[in-house]
């Protein structure tokens, strides 16, 4: 029997906006436990919130970026439950009139994962298990949150993962988050059901709480599929309930069922004003959203004419991709700066944050500069691979490692002659050839390269090895 994965995500993610979102503290990750609190986000009784317009700005900005349609009109709730975490015993959401709705994201095989809607909230402290006993740090609480939801349309771990990446990527691109998953400012629970091939209605779901690595939302995802498998084919039943991934078992257990299932009390937050948003701000919103991944994917693809790797490396990183545009100005054939990118430039990014943070030693002025001596065929690619090499050492420019002399090539006649000196020292090569070895020229060209320091247009030397070769 097969059996489909079916899955919806709630995604958390924090905004980057200085202050929270209904007081003046810092929203900055860490610092010493309840140093960036005060009366309003500790919940003191007295106290009145009030709402920090760029959460409205950056929730709507990340709603126009995943296509769905902004309210004009919407306002908080307040969603009840007691937990040491939450002072106020409540949280400030909204419920039934969330800001954004109806959006969609494209994977990379054309297929739309729906978002059913994002809305905006509060975070709520951080419970700090220590030495036996629990403490609690509120700096986290009142940090701006959206919760993305998205429809169960997703089907494979791959999707799921690939749905987290874009997000992720959007949002990095807009701005609204730094959404380091490690930090937890990107924070997924995923909801998981099974059904038997071909069937239509859905199966009974399990929501796997708080995940913040892909790794463990893949692992989580692949344990409960095969559990609920188990469970269907001996006969039993799945049961609604919220479940937690463990990564020292690699396994989900259960955290509650469906029982004592979540009855909120959600109702509207009295000390709020309605929130309004009108058209001509979402206009505004929307002209100056900055260029968004897909659409930078077009534009590399199409108008720069890269394959879909590249560009798909090339645009993982907001900061990377901008380097490759600086690069690659007025540059014929901008494959060959991502060639040395991705090849060169990305061997010295080992980490991600290298990556992130687009850590390279020279400007992307001193790439180009490079790049258009090889266009304009003043330096050979071998010879322009060495130079990069030691400006990347260095963070020279490239005139500091080739010569004039360098740049003077070596024209075809005095290539020929070193060639035929080439074959005349290489008896073994030449007849390795003969014998249909092909890669027996790469010891022939090797030596060209070091009798030219490198010097020679290694493709041109290759075509004259093999005429000379063959006569
Ligand atoms: P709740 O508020 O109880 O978490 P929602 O209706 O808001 O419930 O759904 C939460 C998430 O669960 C959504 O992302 C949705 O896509 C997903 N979901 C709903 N039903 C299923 C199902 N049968 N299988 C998998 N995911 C589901
Ligand atoms: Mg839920
Ligand atoms: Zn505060």
């Amino acid at each position: 029997m097969s059996w489909e994965l079916v899955a919806g995500l709630e995604t958390h993610i924090e905004l980057s906006t200085k202050t929270k979102i209904f007081c003046q503290c810092t929203t900055e990750f860490g610092g010493e436990p309840n140093t960036h609190c005060c009366p309003v986000c500790i919940g003191l009784p007295g106290t009145l919130p009030k709402l920090n317009k760029a959460v409205v700005e950056y929730a709507v900005k990340a709603g126009l970026a995943t296509n769905c349609k902004i309210r004009n009109i919407s306002k908080m709730d307040r969603k009840n439950y007691v937990y040491p975490d939450l002072p106020k015993a409540y949280q400030i959401s909204q419920y039934d009139k969330p800001l954004c709705e109806g959006g969609f994201i494209t994977l990379s095989s054309g297929k739309n994962i729906n978002i059913t809607r994002i809305h905006i909230e509060e975070d709520a402290g951080k419970l700090v298990h220590q030495r036996g006993d629990t403490y609690i740090d509120y700096n986290r609480g009142g940090v701006p949150l959206i919760e993305i939801v998205s429809e169960p349309d997703i089907r494979s771990i791959d999707e799921a993962v690939e749905y987290i990446e874009k997000l992720r990527l959007i949002m990095k691109y807009i701005g609204v988050s730094d959404v380091k998953m490690q930090e937890g400012s990107l924070r997924c629970d995923v909801n998981i059901s099974v059904r038997k091939n071909g069937a239509e209605a859905f199966g009974t779901r399990a929501e796997i709480k708080n995940m913040n690595s892909l790794n463990f939302i893949a692992k989580a995802m692949e344990y409960e599929f095969n559990r609920q498998i188990d469970i269907l084919e001996s006969g039993g039943k799945i049961v609604q309930e919220t479940r937690r991934y463990n990564s020292d078992l690699n396994i989900t257990e259960s955290m509650r069922g469906k029982e004592d299932a979540d009855d909120y009390r959600y109702f509207r937050d009295p000390d709020l004003v309605t929130i309004s948003v009108t058209d001509k701000e979402i206009e505004n919103y929307k002209s100056n959203l900055p260029e968004l991944p897909r659409e930078k994917m077009r534009r590399f693809t199409e108008e720069y004419g890269l394959p879909h790797d590249d560009t798909e490396l090339l645009i993982k990183y907001k900061k990377i991709a901008e380097y490759f545009e600086k690069a690659s100005k007025s540059v014929e054939n901008k494959k060959t700066v991502s060639n040395f990118m991705l090849s060169q430039i990305f061997r010295r990014l080992s980490t991600e944050e290298e990556k992130e943070e687009c850590n390279i030693s020279i400007p992307p002025q001193y790439l180009n500069e490079l790049v258009i001596l090889v266009e304009n065929k003043k330096l050979t690619s071998n010879m322009a691979r060495n130079a990069l090499e030691q400006m990347i050492d260095t963070g020279k420019p490239v005139m500091e490692f080739v010569s004039e002399s360098d740049m003077e090539g070596i024209d075809e006649e005095a290539l020929r002659s070193i060639c035929e000196k080439a074959v005349a020292a290489n008896e073994k090569a030449v007849s390795e050839y003969l014998k249909g070895k092909e890669k027996a020229i790469g010891s022939i060209i090797g030596f060209i390269m070091k009798e030219t320091k490198g010097k020679a247009d290694a493709a041109l030397a290759t075509e004259i090895v093999k005429q000379l070769i063959k006569q």
